[in-house]
């Protein structure tokens, strides 16, 4: 099938690659985002630190979905310490906590709006039951751990038992099995070219291709799909066959 294609979808979709080389892309960051204190009809399974705390309702519903999977299993003490954050709030957080703590604005995942800390009542996330249970199957929810302790050298930060990022299926079921973080996803889907996965009885195929103008796709397979660019100089097309 053949999919127009404008260079604008290289800065739109879920899985945008935002960290100290690529900043969030004009336009790019989420727009739907929502005061959750004020919208308590969004807190589902999960509490809030503050009153500040936003969110877009889409991507609280799909926290809220794997959150409620946590409880059936016993794990039920989430809070969310951030979500999204304007380019303002970066900019306070960078000046109060410096340069190793925090990013500058527009260079953090939380200014994208995909990405939520999520801390636990009971303790530590890298001790709790709530970190434990969400590092082994926040990837069947389409979330992925972000900073992980044995990839520091790959993403530039140290590890955040706290920061989940929302990329989506099939795509955080591939990097779970090959234990890749965004960066080494990307780069292997531009490598690969293409890459085929079954999750949940369901066949997917992805295609990498660079985009440097608009133009028109041509792409092997047919099915509904779906779009996203990786911030850099291409979009992955997603096609469930
Ligand atoms: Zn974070």
């Amino acid at each position: 099938m053949n999919i127009d294609v404008t260079r604008d979808q290289v800065h739109r979709g879920d899985l945008l690659l935002v960290n100290k080389d690529n900043p969030v892309p004009e336009g790019g960051a989420e727009t739907e985002a929502v005061n959750l204190y004020r919208h308590k009809e969004l807190l589902d399974g999960f509490g809030l630190l503050d009153s500040s705390i936003m969110l877009s309702p889409d991507l609280a519903e799909k926290f809220s979905t794997m959150v409620d999977a946590a409880a059936g299993e016993g794990v039920k003490h989430f809070i969310v310490s951030s979500g999204y954050r304007d380019e303002t709030k970066q900019d306070e957080l960078y000046r109060q906590m410096g340069a190793d703590y925090a990013m500058p604005a527009g260079y953090s995942e939380h200014n994208l709006g995909l990405s939520l800390d999520v801390g636990s009542t009971l303790g530590e996330m890298s001790d709790a039951p709530e970190g434990k249970w969400l590092t082994e199957n926040a990837w069947k929810y389409g979330f992925t751990l972000r900073y992980p302790a044995n990839k520091t050298a790959v993403t530039g930060i140290l590890f955040e038992p706290w920061h989940f990022r929302y990329v989506g299926l099939p795509h955080s079921a591939i990097m779970a099995d090959h234990d890749f973080v965004l960066e080494e996803y990307l780069a292997y889907l531009k490598a690969q070219q293409k890459a085929s996965v079954t999750v949940d009885g369901k066949t997917y195929e992805i295609f990498y291709f660079p985009v440097a103008e608009d133009t028109t796709l041509h792409v092997p397979a047919k099915g509904s799909y779906d779009i996203s660019g990786n911030n850099t100089d291409g979009v992955i097309v997603t096609v469930r066959l």
